[in-house]
């Protein structure tokens, strides 16, 4: 085994949770590339309102997914996401993408194609990744050297988000919004409850800087536990 073997870290999450920017610190701590796997369902969602597709429409949300030219960067310190031309950083995060994204993302085709890409960048990436979302930990990189489900509680989320949301002016019912695209989102992926092997950890009593320690200790003591189980493994053979 070589010294510095790739590491793949796998991290879940509802909306609020802070699994956003606590995921792009730990990145930047281990030097790993970022994947931000909400970015690409909301990507999706602009280009299909930008289509004028119907969001009923599902098989024209499949076919314009599966042909836009999207364009993202795996760099923590630096978002950039684009189709074709078209810089949509600002444009994903507004509130008629929100409310439709989950729409988009609950079209299996839309999943296939961009769980593609996922494990592509995740390939990639030469010393490793942070990918977070709602289906890393079980459906994109079960696989991964560590995998976290970060929660929070409810009310904790909905201030966070709330905090988040008002920076950029927006004064929509954000509890409404958030619990609503929660339920819809969690008739795709159980992101509520660690699945077999996924450390839970809750935020709802820590800052920031706590956070991303408690997922850097976990990180850490997952491979270690790893690489003893491998070597134990080897010596029996
Ligand atoms: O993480 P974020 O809130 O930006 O995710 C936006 C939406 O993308 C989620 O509400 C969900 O519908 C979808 N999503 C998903 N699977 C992922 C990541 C996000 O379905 N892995």
């Amino acid at each position: 085994m070589h010294e510095n073997p790739k590491l793949t870290v796998a991290m879940d999450g509802p909306s609020g949770s802070g699994k956003s920017s606590v995921a792009k610190e730990v990145a930047r701590h281990f030097g790993l590339a970022y994947l931000d796997t909400g970015a690409m369902y909301r990507a999706a969602t602009w280009h299909v309102l930008d289509q004028g597709i119907s969001l009923d429409d599902k098989a024209a949300i499949a076919q314009a997914v599966k042909a836009m030219n999207l364009i993202f960067s795996c760099n923590p310190a630096e978002e950039e996401i684009m189709v074709g031309t078209r810089d949509i950083r600002e444009a994903i995060r507004g509130e008629e993408v929100s409310n439709a994204v989950s729409a988009v993302a609950s079209v299996p085709e839309v999943r296939e194609h961009l769980i593609a890409l996922q494990r592509s960048a995740i390939d990639h990436a030469m010393n490793g990744m942070v990918a977070e979302g709602r289906d890393i930990t079980t459906v994109v990189a079960p696989d991964a050297d560590a995998r976290i489900l970060l929660t929070a509680s409810e009310e904790v989320r909905m201030r966070r988000r709330g905090l988040e949301l008002a920076d950029k002016g927006d004064s929509q019912d954000l509890t409404k919004q958030i619990s609503e695209r929660d339920a819809k989102d969690s008739k795709v992926n159980n992101f509520m409850q660690a699945a077999e092997g996924v450390e839970l950890i809750d935020s709802s009593e820590m800052d920031f800087n706590e956070t991303v320690n408690a997922v850097i200790n976990s990180i850490n003591a997952q491979v270690k536990a790893k690489r003893a189980a491998a070597s134990n493994a080897d010596e029996l053979e």
